[in-house]
């Protein structure tokens, strides 16, 4: 009889999955859920080229329709899985119809954290779906006042974005500097740097305890007393996963769906990838959550690998970038603010990186327009390649020439004669 596997989420990683499940030679059906009423597509453009108004939506989308025909993938746009019985190995969807399948992969993502008191006020936004991203756009016009309370990478590409259209953008974050939780201070506060230099007004340190609409627009009262008036307010304070499915299947969550190395949920046949997913980190040690891009690519093909009977195991070095005005900034590992910080290349000119080591090991690699520097300490850490310390930190030596010379593929002697 012909198995159905049925993908749960439109994003990068429901997509990705479904195409890899043909790519892997699995022959029955497929079946894709997505409640937006689009098919599977990609979210990084949302806060930069389609909130400017640079990029067609459409070209957001993972692949055009005919791909799904052609690859008899049934994809079932603005409809929900409401409901999850892995007993009975059905799922409800919100059209009232159940649905049978064989093997579910749950990939839906997050929603973005709502600032109390401020969900469905006019002008107030989150950011996390196509639709968002267009209504936040109709508001960025030059002279604009925009306020976007958090400065993580959201809030940060949003500014980004903002200022590029001449947009007026004061940044309010709780914490003293952005991104301190993450990054080592000296690191953080480039980080902020930038956006000053850019022309945002960085308030750090301060909580907003109201948003209302008044005479002059909308008016964000912080804690300690102090008024922003905008024409539009958008939050970025995180995502919480879409767990809810499972946890009401009775599936194990904890801060998201537990898998494992081969994103197996603690129930049979019942699958999770993404931002949804909490899996184990072989590289850094330990398990978490990790809301990047790459990561629900990745984690696609293991899955897809693994319900069409093959055996893989999810091994990758977390990567994001975030492109901010002209720069890209890329992190990989999973920095701490204790990190000691080893810089190289040109600071002042917003093209350098800070190799991030941890008790005389490297851990990550946070870089400004230097893309090559990031690859290479992934590939040093993926491939755990046994570069000296002493020449990981010299700013002298090219990270991506000591990847090489270390590599097991190098000619014999190469770490010798490059040193
Ligand atoms: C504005 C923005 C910018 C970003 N920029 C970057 C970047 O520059 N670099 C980077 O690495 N990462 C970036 N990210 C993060 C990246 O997009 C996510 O890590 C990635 O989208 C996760 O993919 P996913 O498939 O797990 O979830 P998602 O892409 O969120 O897809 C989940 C989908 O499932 C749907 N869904 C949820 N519940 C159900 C249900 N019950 N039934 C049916 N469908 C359901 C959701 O509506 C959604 O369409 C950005 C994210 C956002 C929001």
């Amino acid at each position: 009889m012909t198995e159905t596997f049925v993908v749960i989420g439109g994003g990068v990683g429901g997509g990705t999955a479904a195409l890899a499940l043909r790519t892997e030679g699995f022959k029955g059906r497929v079946v894709v859920l997505c409640d937006e009423p689009r098919l599977p597509y990609s979210k990084p453009p949302l806060s930069k080229g389609v909130l400017r108004g640079e990029e067609d939506p459409g070209r957001t989308a993972l692949r055009p329709p005919a791909w799904y025909d052609k690859k008899d993938i049934e994809v079932r746009t603005g409809v929900a899985a409401t409901a999850l019985d892995v007993a009975a190995k059905t799922i409800a969807l919100s059209t009232g119809e159940r649905l049978t399948y064989d093997k579910v992969l749950i990939a839906t993502g997050g929603r973005p954290r709502a600032l109390p008191g401020t969900e469905g006020l006019p002008g107030v936004h989150t950011l996390r779906n196509l639709e968002d991203s267009q209504a936040i756009s109709a508001r960025l016009r030059p002279g604009a006042r925009v306020i976007i309370i958090g400065g993580g990478f959201i809030g940060g590409e949003v500014a980004a974005s903002a200022i590029t259209l001449g947009c007026s953008v004061t940044v309010l974050e709780g914490q003293r500097t952005p991104l301190e939780r993450l990054l080592p201070p000296a690191l953080a506060g480039l980080y902020m740097r930038l956006h000053t230099e850019r022309g945002v007004d960085f308030r750090t340190g301060v909580t907003v305890s109201s948003i209302e609409h008044g005479p002059d627009g909308l008016l964000a009262r912080t804690s300690g007393g102090a008024e922003h008036l905008a024409d539009v307010i958008v939050v970025g304070i995180g995502m919480v996963p879409a767990d809810e499915l499972a946890r009401a299947a009775g599936i194990e969550v904890t801060d998201g769906i537990v898998v494992d190395g081969r994103c197996r949920t603690s129930v049979p046949d019942v699958f999770a990838i993404g931002d949804v997913a909490n899996a184990p980190q072989p590289h850094l040690g330990g398990r978490m959550r990790v809301e990047h891009w790459q990561n629900a690519q990745h984690q696609a093909k293991v899955a897809a690998k693994n319900m069409a009977g093959g055996s893989a195991e999810f091994a990758e070095v977390p990567w994001v970038w975030s492109d901010q005005y002209d720069l890209t900034i890329q992190i990989t590992g999973k920095p701490e603010p204790t990190d000691e910080v080893n810089l190289r290349g040109d600071v002042e000119g917003w093209a350098f990186s800070a190799l991030l080591t941890r008790e005389g090991r490297p851990v990550g690699c946070v870089a400004f327009n230097r893309a090559d520097d990031v690859r290479a300490v992934r590939r040093i850490m993926t491939d755990r390649l046994p570069v000296p310390i002493a020449r990981l930190i010299d700013p002298a030596e090219d990270l991506a020439e000591l990847a090489k010379a270390y590599s097991p593929a190098a000619p014999e002697g190469a770490a010798k004669e490059y040193a």
